[in-house]
């Protein structure tokens, strides 16, 4: 892993951190950045059978989570857990289940393109990855949300931001997304860009960077954690021109963990520790803490 200079970015989330962390005893791993105190439940019940049931018995849980993404599902080098915030939101969904984060929860690393086969092979419970609700993932995966909602913006070099300011300015240009995310097919699809597409998007910054790319796009607030990163050399231009509505992903038809997964998420929007997360995570890029959106029913 690279981004030494992340330390800089999470100076200010570690003093909110170690605030919040006074008189926490809800535990929490060690040097991942254990930034709001998440309640996990002493007995819960569920339907026999049911997911919830079987996870919550084995006490453990895997999680699939992007860990290149400062804000939103981060891992500094030589930390045992990642930070971000949907790294909170699987905290919220595990402490329900009455798992806690002391190494009962497995972070395993997805990228966009292996998303919907993680979940299909088993490989992961759930998913928390930055990971639009589409119609075409829904017809593969279950995903519940959406819990942030965020749109696909650019990402240039300093230099460059008189001259690219918005979509319409990438016809003929060299621009970096990843495979098999909405961005790229956005990039693809609906502008003239010549399409550099890679496997993750700390990739397309290290091509921005060394100027073989000169544009980096896909959502805002992946964005503005990477500009956060480098703010004399970065910079997000333009408005956004996607709607990128995050969901959690879980297994095809099951409608129960639907059910659980939106309802835990709404009563964390309803007692204030939704935004807590997004205050201490997304919110140290620069991001200022949204509405909530309105949850989809689960069908
Ligand atoms: N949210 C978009 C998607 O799910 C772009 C970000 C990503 O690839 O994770 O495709």
């Amino acid at each position: 892993m690279r981004y030494p200079k992340t330390k800089a970015l999470f100076a200010g989330a570690a003093l909110v951190m170690s605030l919040a962390a006074c008189g926490d005893d809800s535990g929490g791993g060690s040097g991942g950045g254990d930034s709001v105190d998440i309640p996990v439940e002493e007995n819960p019940d569920f339907p026999e059978g049911s997911t919830m049931a079987e996870l919550s018995e084995a006490g453990k849980i895997t999680i699939g989570v992007k860990i290149d993404q400062p804000g939103i599902g981060f891992q500094e080098p030589g930390a045992d857990t990642p930070e971000g915030f949907d790294i909170e939101m699987g905290r919220i969904i595990a402490g329900q289940l009455g798992i806690e984060d002391d190494g009962s929860i497995e972070w395993k690393e997805t990228i966009s393109d292996n998303r919907e086969p993680f979940l299909e092979e088993g490989e992961v419970d759930i998913v928390i990855a930055s990971y639009s609700i589409t119609d075409d993932r829904r017809k593969v995966v279950g995903q519940a949300g959406p819990y942030y909602v965020t749109g696909q913006q650019l990402l240039v070099r300093e230099e460059d931001k008189d001259k690219i300011t918005g979509p319409d300015d990438l016809a003929g240009v060299k621009v970096c997304s990843v495979e098999g995310s909405t961005s790229l097919a956005t990039a693809q699809d609906e502008f003239g860009a010549d399409p550099v597409p890679l496997g993750t998007y700390s990739e397309c910054v290290d091509q921005l960077e060394n100027s073989t790319v000169d544009v980096l796009t896909t959502d805002g607030a992946i964005l503005l954690g990477y500009a956060a990163e480098n703010p004399d050399e970065l910079e997000v231009v333009g408005e956004p021109f996607s709607e990128e509505r995050y969901g959690i992903g879980y297994q095809l038809g099951d409608t129960e963990m639907c059910e659980f997964i939106t309802t835990t998420i709404q009563d964390a929007m309803d007692d204030g520790l939704w935004a807590d997360a997004f205050e201490a995570t997304l919110g140290e890029s620069g991001v200022e803490t949204p509405e909530s959106p309105e949850m989809d029913e689960c069908l």
